[in-house]
């Protein structure tokens, strides 16, 4: 079975309707979602109803947990707390109530995967798996064969090897028989390794990929700018940084 994973959608509408396209088109019906429906972009109610009604699985990310008070924002930046404001003031009850049901993390048994937004050592801390030691560190934190994870907004797939090496794929790579996976599946509707494009993971029986897709940053944009959004914001969305 395919599935399309799907994370930090940050309230980006377009970038959103882009990548249900993409996977649309490529008949994936099993889609997932890692966390961060909202925070930092104009259409937080819109971004939560789609996900609510495409995705099989949906996870809360630390952005979701700050709407909610359940997370502590002080340590938040400046631009995502005056978002998180944002944010509280427009989203609908209901669509508080519907982020209030996103999980922390999600195993599945049958496909053998954690699913999980920031790292499966202590999830609700939103530590940032960044290093290939905070990688192998990690590793002895989930029993499956394969962790996906969101959060830095950076795409990567780490492969554990049986010796314990840990070998670095940008893109894609091959499922080996006896390797186990963490996998970044990159961000939505915000990335930040330089590809301004909306990022996520297919994966199927033999690979794990990370696919790009283009959409339309200037119309984004200038929603932000009706809504006051901050300018630091809207101009990284160009970049992708
Ligand atoms: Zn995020």
């Amino acid at each position: 079975m395919r599935s399309a994973i799907l994370s930090d959608v940050h309230a980006n509408l377009e970038a959103l309707e882009a990548v249900l396209q993409d996977a649309d088109a490529r008949k994936i019906e099993n889609i997932l979602f890692l966390g961060d429906a909202v925070g930092y972009g104009p259409d937080p109610n819109e971004c939560v109803e789609i996900l609510m009604k495409r995705c099989k699985v949906f996870l809360a990310g630390n952005h979701d947990w700050g709407v909610l008070g359940q997370t502590d924002i002080t340590y938040f930046n400046e631009h995502a707390r005056t978002a998180i404001g944002w944010t509280k003031g427009v989203l609908t009850k209901k669509n508080l109530k519907n982020l209030k049901s996103f999980l922390l993390q999600k195993e599945m048994e049958k496909e053998d995967m954690l699913l999980v937004h920031s790292t499966p050592k202590e999830p609700e801390e939103w530590h940032y798996l960044l290093t290939l030691w905070d990688a192998e560190i990690n590793f002895h934190y989930f029993s499956k064969k394969y962790c996906f994870i969101g959060h830095t907004h950076y795409p990567f797939i780490i492969e554990r090897l049986p010796s314990g090496e840990l070998v670095t794929y940008k893109e894609k790579a091959s499922k080996g028989e006896m390797e186990r996976y963490i996998m970044n599946v990159g961000s939505v509707g915000q990335p930040r390794d330089g590809d301004p494009r909306a990022s996520y993971a297919i994966v199927d029986d033999e690979k794990l990929e990370i696919v790009r897709v283009p959409y339309d940053v200037t119309a984004v944009q200038k929603k932000m700018r009706k809504a006051g959004l901050d300018s630091l914001l809207i101009e990284r969305l160009a970049a992708g940084r």
